[in-house]
């Protein structure tokens, strides 16, 4: 093999090793009196999800009431450390947005009948991902 050759080939694999370089912005985690307030507008955006989404996720993983408040934040009721929170955040992102079959963040999320279903963009893949109670 040509040392071109060789350099093609290593293009591609890097090209095709998606998943790690997966980097999502901060989530902003900060509390508030006996309330955490987590703004993951970014984060939100980049993935492409519903802010109310990860709020219902969060709330069934924290056993917590919540809401989103007027600026798109998501307050729960109770306080929670940084690293809880952005454990669960990385929870969601592995659930709802990296791909199953070939780890690529490149996902959408779209609804069929009463399920939430995550079709891949990149490798065609498409399963169903329970419902967020
Ligand atoms: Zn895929």
């Amino acid at each position: 093999m040509g040392y071109e050759e060789l350099m093609k080939k290593i293009t591609s694999v890097r090209k095709s090793g998606n998943g790690d370089r997966f980097e999502p912005p901060e989530v902003d985690i900060g509390q508030q009196g006996q309330k955490t307030v987590i703004n993951a507008e970014k984060l939100l955006k980049y993935i492409n999800r519903p802010t109310v989404h990860l709020s219902k996720f969060l709330m069934h993983e924290l056993t917590a009431p919540g809401q989103v408040d007027s600026n798109g934040r998501i307050v729960a009721g109770g306080k929670f450390s940084r690293k809880l929170v952005q454990d669960k955040i990385n929870l969601y992102i592995k659930t709802y947005v990296i791909c199953r079959q070939c780890g690529s963040p490149d996902t959408k999320m779209e609804k069929q009948d009463k399920n939430d279903v995550i079709k891949c963009l990149g490798c065609g893949a498409e399963y169903p991902v329970g419902r967020v109670k």
